[in-house]
């Protein structure tokens, strides 16, 4: 049995490396609190409520007549027509069926690799880094477009050669950057995915912390339905890192070698997945609902409350950030004389400061590190007192 050697070429998933390295300073010292503005997993817990809906829906299954079996591998129509209708209050329609409800956005980001061979990936350096890795894990070529200060930290094609196609992956607002493509910019990848027989992946994770007129999705964009597929979580803007649940939408008209990507999705969930449970899609719906949108709005206020309070503070201490308004990340120039695993080091055993060194998401992010808004708020402030 020939094993795939790819998993050796890569580098530890980054950020299983940070988990490690905190658990062996815990070990080393006992008594230091740790402010955990690293990995960037939500804080707030999840409210009554919600938790109320999930839980008259797990009741359900002691009944005879409520019980369920396995979920529809694709989600349940009670959620996709949820979602149906949060587009459509941003004026784009969608289908029922152009919709498959996923348990987080990392899964499909990286499985959607299945539907394509020969694979060139482009990828922006830095960024989430499940893009590059699933690639190289998976042998494929890629393509790295640095951002940096001479390109406003945002990614454009004009580099890339017209003869081809490629699977672009594009976070907006970026992951760890915070920068946000504006329609414009989207417009021009559009335009080039659909001359040169492209897919764009849209990952729009963070896509409730938007603050400016920046798409929320890409489907508000002429042309994206022939180009595009956009995969979504409600693991930062409800709070579901642990109970998971995402969606990924597929438009019918997206064909390549006449081939319909819905109905290879379709096959794929259907053959590699099985189904998100019931009650998390009954608790993703009410998310949706206007009561559930506004206690998730209260929650991404406080997030991005710490992340004013973050950004703020490192102005006035002369920290070098990038200014973006529409993350809950602050990316951050390192002041001294150290890469971005050797500052990770200096904050953690100086203050106990968790952070996520910029070389993680990539060559680029070298000279970097991120910090994330997604932690408690006493824990932002205290970090604020010893970041001078
Ligand atoms: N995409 C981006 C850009 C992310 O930052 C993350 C998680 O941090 C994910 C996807 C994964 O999200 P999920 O929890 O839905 O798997």
């Amino acid at each position: 049995m020939k094993i795939n050697e790819c998993y050796f070429a890569n580098k530890n998933y980054l950020f299983s490396e940070i988990a490690d390295k905190v658990e062996h300073f815990k070990k080393d010292r006992l008594n230091q609190k740790i402010y955990n503005l690293g990995i960037g997993d939500v804080t707030l817990p999840l409210d009554t409520k919600l938790v109320d809906v999930m839980e008259r829906a797990l009741k359900e299954q002691t009944h005879i007549n409520t019980f369920k079996g396995y979920p529809p591998e694709t989600g349940y129509d009670f959620l996709k027509n949820a979602i149906v209708c949060t587009y459509a209050q941003m004026g784009i329609k969608i289908s029922i069926d152009e919709i498959f409800i996923s348990n987080g956005a990392g899964c499909d980001v990286t499985n959607i690799l299945n539907l394509f061979k020969d694979v060139t990936a482009v990828i922006a350096d830095p960024t989430y880094p499940a893009y590059y890795d699933s690639n190289v894990l998976c042998g494929n070529d890629v393509i790295l477009l640095p951002l940096n200060k001479s390109n406003d930290y945002k990614m454009s094609p004009s580099s890339l050669s017209t003869d081809k196609s490629y699977l672009i992956y594009i976070c907006s607002p970026n992951n760890p950057t915070g920068a946000t493509l504006s329609h414009d910019e989207i417009e021009k990848w559009v335009e080039f995915a659909n001359l040169t027989k492209s897919i764009i992946l849209f990952d729009n994770a963070y896509q409730c912390f938007i603050e400016d007129n920046s798409p929320k999705s890409i489907f508000e964009v002429d042309g994206a339905k022939s180009c595009a597929i956009e995969i979504a979580s409600f693991s930062k803007c409800a709070g579901f890192t642990n109970l998971r649940c995402g969606y990924t939408v597929v438009p019918k008209s997206l064909t390549r070698q006449d081939v319909s990507l819905n109905s290879m999705w379709r096959r794929h969930q259907c053959t590699f997945f099985n189904g998100v449970p019931y009650h998390i899609q009954k608790g993703a719906e009410y998310v949706l609902s206007d009561e559930g949108k506004e206690i998730c709005k209260n929650n991404i206020e406080y997030y991005k409350q710490n992340a004013k309070i973050l950004r703020q503070h490192l102005s006035n201490s002369n920290f070098e950030i990038l200014p973006s308004n529409n993350s809950p990340y602050v990316w951050i120039k390192i002041p001294l004389d150290m890469t971005s695993w050797q500052y990770f080091d200096f904050l953690l055993s100086t203050y106990g400061i968790v952070c996520v060194p910029g070389s993680g998401f990539g060559v680029g992010g070298e000279g970097y590190i991120r910090l994330s808004a997604f932690a408690k708020r006493e824990d932002i402030l205290d970090a604020c007192k010893m970041l001078t």
